[in-house]
Parts: structure tokens; C-alpha cells; sequence
């Protein structure tokens, strides 16, 4: 921490000085998934990009909570605060239990992170499990006057809050702009004015997803999971609230609005956000045909793809963009970072089977300046594309080394393979393949691994030839729980780790 850290803020518009409120603990929380259909491309870049604040903040000495929340209610369609809930209405189609799709989802969603090698939050609450702080925050907004009932809903009286405050302070509108922004939608409905949003929303008799309230059988609106549950977890005054660019308005601006009526000020010191993926230029949606899901990547069974491509291609794809830069995906695009990873792992197996000599022409000070600029990059705002950029300098002294054309000291090659790992794997959180789970990739190790398990399917062949289903099938199984694919061909078989 003797490096000062740059963080861009959302809400001041600059780069500032990073000061955690109570160091060495920091807090951060970003806004989760609504858990209703598989992640996509859209959802890879905020949990990979606060992974890399995660484990940077971790590695320069601080003590991280980071609280990722599961919105599994309240979230209606179109982000609007009429219509369907996502979760319910996905519940209805498929005729299950509206929970049933949350936790399907939820851990469809935890495969998808674990494979892109984001490191699990410290906290991951449920909406659906804080009703009551969220029916408390609702409670204190009213009792100072800023919010009102209207048949059984709650709304925030945005007007009535922007005489006070400043509605708008965190996206730069005024509540003129809003207001004009909403003006074509539906008329107000129970609402006094177009800009207000729900707190508590009276269910409707099909409404499945209800809880007993003083106003009414009902549910939370969508914004205040966020403010109850970083309250609860963080405290009220925390140091980062993050999520993607599109949460800013309106998510964000309410969450401050409700934070700063119920306590009286802000919670949240900075505030970061990550631009967004295009798709060829445009942005993804369902209607667009472009919609394209985690899983699907990772099997390569969409109509855009032109093959599969490994989480770990995306998620070197996503860093090699600073994560406030819009990424535009295409399959050139991936390929080419497909590329580019394995030149940096290829370095990173020459690294290990180099032999240092007695004399080296690089030079320590070479692997210093090389650490010195990762940092510098990692402490001006998360830069990793600059980290990524340094580390394929650091590819080239390597392949020159393993070329023999240079030559390296032990000393000197110990702190270059430290300084490669910490920023590749450590930082960046790239895996050198999949037989490394440990991210070494030694090629030693994987052909260990991959000639045992050759040998137990060499097993399972010749139980097969003696007609011993049982004991064909039991090698096949184990295997198969462990995330190994074995496919029989005409020549004996074939396998891979799903991982
Ligand atoms: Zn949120």
C-alpha cells in the first residue's frame, strides 16, 4: 500500500486517491445477477472486472468483504416498476416453483464464474432472504417524509427529494431531464409522477412471490435490495458500490436517493462502473438475435459462433480492454486473444523448463522495471490491458532466453517467474490450462495426469473385451464425476476435462 491507487469515480467523474474508510478493511459491493435465464456475455465483464479489484486490493494488504448480491425478486420486466417479475414470470412459462429457477440459475451461475476464474464473493445474500431490512429501509424513508402510498405500493417521492437534494448527482441529470426522458411512457398510474419508483409493490392476486407487509401483501422493488443488503453486511458508510455502466441509471441514482432518505447522507465513497460489450457493433439483446449466453461460448452451439471458445479466452478477451473501454466481440476478436493467451502460457512453460547459467545478460533491473510497470499500470485504475501488454515484453526476454540467445542467473530467473506468476495468475487470474488447477502449468504434471488417466481407460477397455460392464462402467462413472468426457471411438477411446 505504499503505492497510492487510482480509482476512477462514477460520481465525482475523476480519478481519486483511493482512502478506505476503515483500512485496513475495505467494503465493496456489486449488484449480482437477476437470476432468471443463463449469465451472458454482459454479466462476464462486471464479475470478472471486480474480481481483478478483489484480488489487486487483496494482494497490496487489504482485508476485502465483497458482498455480490442474487436478485431473485422484484426485478420487473424492462427494469420498469410495471409488469412481470422476471423470476415469477420464467416460473410460470416453465410451470416451477419461482425458487426452483433462482437456485437452477444461481448455480448455473457459479459454474459459469468458477470456469472464468472469478474467486467467489465473500457474501453472496438473496433478495428473497431480506425482506425484513428491506421493508425497514421503506419504513424509515416514509417516516422522514419521502415516500408515500398509493394503494397499497409505495413510491419514492422524487420531487419531494430533489427540493432537498439532488436527484440525478451520480448519472449528471436533473430531474427536468428524467422527466422529460419518461414523459412518452405510460401515463403515472398510482404514482404521483412519472419519475417516482416503487419501494413496496401491492401483488396482485396471480402474484406468486409475496410477503406480508404493513401496507400490504406485496414485494420489494427492485433498488432496495442493494441499499438494505450493503447496509446490513457493509455498514452505513462503505467504500465501493460497483456494477456495470447500465446500472447507473436508474439503480444506482435510486440507491443513493434511498440511502441518503433514510440515513440522511451517502453510503457509498466510490462508486465504479464497466462499460458494456457490443456484439459486432451493436448491443446485445434478445430481439437482435445476438443474445448470446455463457454456456454457449463455452460450447461454441450458437448461430454467431464460429466454434467454442474456452472461459479463459474470454476472460484474457475481456482484460485485454481497460474495463471502463467498450468491448466489441467478434469472432476475430476472440480468436485473436486466443492467440495471445497461449503465447503467454507457451512463455510460461519455456519459463519452467529453462537452466539458468552463471552469468546472465538480463539483467535484474529488467525484471524490476517489468514489476515496477505492472504495479504501476495495476495502481492507475486497474489498467490490465497495460499489465497484459508488459507481460507479452516479458514473453519475448523469455523465448529469447529458452532460444539461447540470452541468457538468465538463477537469482534472476527465480524473480522473473515470481514476477510472471503474480501478475498472470495471481492478478490477472489466468489458468495455465486445464490439467493445472493450481495455474503452474507444468507440462510434467499435465502428461502425469493425462497418462494415469489413459491408463484407467486402457483398464476400462480390457474389462470391456472380458464383457465386465461393471467394472467398465465404474471407471467410466468415477471418471465422469470428476468433469472427465470419454468418448469411445473406432480405435479405443478418447477423453478431456471438462473444467
Ligand atoms: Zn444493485
Amino acid at each position: 500500500m505504499e503505492q497510492a491507487l487510482y480509482i476512477y469515480n462514477t460520481l465525482t467523474r475523476k480519478k481519486e486517491v483511493f482512502h478506505p474508510l476503515h483500512a485496513p478493511h475495505v467494503g465493496m459491493y456489486v449488484c449480482g445477477p437477476t437470476v432468471y435465464g443463463d449469465a451472458h456475455l454482459g454479466h462476464a465483464r462486471p464479475a470478472i472486472t471486480f474480481d481483478i479489484v478483489f484480488r489487486f486490493l487483496q494482494h497490496i494488504g487489504y482485508k476485502v468483504r465483497y458482498v455480490r448480491n442474487i436478485t431473485d425478486v422484484g426485478h420487473l420486466e424492462h427494469d420498469a416498476d410495471e409488469g412481470e417479475d422476471k423470476i415469477a414470470k420464467k416460473a410460470r412459462l416453465e410451470q416451477l416453483e419461482p425458487m426452483e429457477v433462482a437456485q437452477n440459475y444461481i448455480n448455473r451461475f457459479h459454474e459459469a464464474m468458477d470456469a472464468l476464474g472469478c474467486l467467489p464473493p465473500s457474501i453472496e445474500p438473496h433478495a428473497s432472504g431480506h425482506i425484513i431490512e428491506q421493508q425497514l429501509l421503506v419504513k424509515e424513508i416514509m417516516d422522514n417524509g419521502f415516500a408515500y402510498e398509493s394503494n397499497g405500493s409505495i413510491y419514492f417521492d422524487v420531487e419531494k427529494y430533489n427540493q432537498k437534494y439532488h436527484y440525478g448527482i451520480l448519472s449528471g441529470r436533473n430531474l427536468e431531464n428524467v422527466k422529460d426522458a419518461s414523459r412518452e411512457l405510460a401515463g403515472v398510474g398510482e404514482k404521483r409522477n412519472q419519475a417516482d419508483f416503487a419501494l413496496w409493490k401491492a401483488a396482485q392476486p396471480e402474484h406468486i412471490m409475496r410477503w406480508p407487509s404493513p401496507w400490504s401483501d406485496g414485494f420489494p422493488g427492485w433498488h432496495c435490495e442493494c441499499t438494505a443488503m450493503g447496509r446490513k453486511y457493509l455498514g452505513n458508510h462503505f467504500d465501493i458500490h460497483g456494477g456495470g455502466m447500465d446500472l447507473v441509471f436508474p439503480h444506482h441514482e435510486c440507491e443513493i436517493a434511498q440511502s441518503v432518505a433514510s440515513q440522511g447522507d451517502q453510503m457509498v465513497a466510490y462508486w465504479m462502473h464497466n462499460n458494456m460489450i457490443t456484439i459486432d457493433g451493436q448491443k446485445m439483446g434478445k430481439s437482435l438475435g445476438n443474445f448470446i449466453t455463457l454456456p454457449q461460448f463455452f460450447a461454441g452451439n450458437h448461430p454467431k459462433l464460429e466454434r467454442a471458445y474456452s472461459p479463459m479466452t474470454i476472460r484474457f478477451f475481456i482484460l485485454q480492454a481497460h474495463y471502463r473501454s467498450t468491448v466489441d466481440f467478434s469472432n476475430e476478436a476472440l480468436q485473436a486473444a486466443e492467440k495471445g493467451l497461449e503465447r503467454l502460457l507457451d512463455a510460461w512453460k519455456a519459463l519452467s523448463s529453462i537452466q539458468p547459467s552463471k552469468e546472465g545478460s538480463v539483467g535484474m533491473d529488467k525484471v524490476e522495471a517489468l514489476r515496477q510497470s505492472c504495479y504501476d499500470a495495476m495502481y492507475d485504475d486497474f489498467n490490465t490491458p497495460i499489465v497484459i501488454s508488459h507481460l507479452f515484453d516479458a514473453a519475448k526476454t523469455i523465448n529469447g532466453i529458452a532460444d539461447k540467445k540470452d541468457t538468465i542467473t538463477a537469482e534472476v530467473l527465480e524473480a522473473l517467474k515470481d514476477t510472471f506468476h503474480t501478475f498472470a495468475f495471481d492478478l490477472m487470474g489466468l489458468k495455465a490450462g486445464v490439467h493445472a488447477a493450481a495455474g503452474d502449468g507444468s507440462s510434467a504434471r499435465e502428461e502425469a495426469f493425462g497418462k494415469v488417466v489413459d491408463m484407467l481407460l486402457e483398464q476400462r477397455s480390457k474389462a470391456k473385451a472380458n464383457k465386465d460392464w461393471a467394472t467398465s462402467d465404474m471407471i467410466r462413472d468415477n471418471l465422469a464425476a470428476l468433469g472427465f468426457e470419454v468418448k469411445d471411438t473406432k480405435d479405443g477411446f478418447s477423453w478431456k476435462l471438462n473444467k
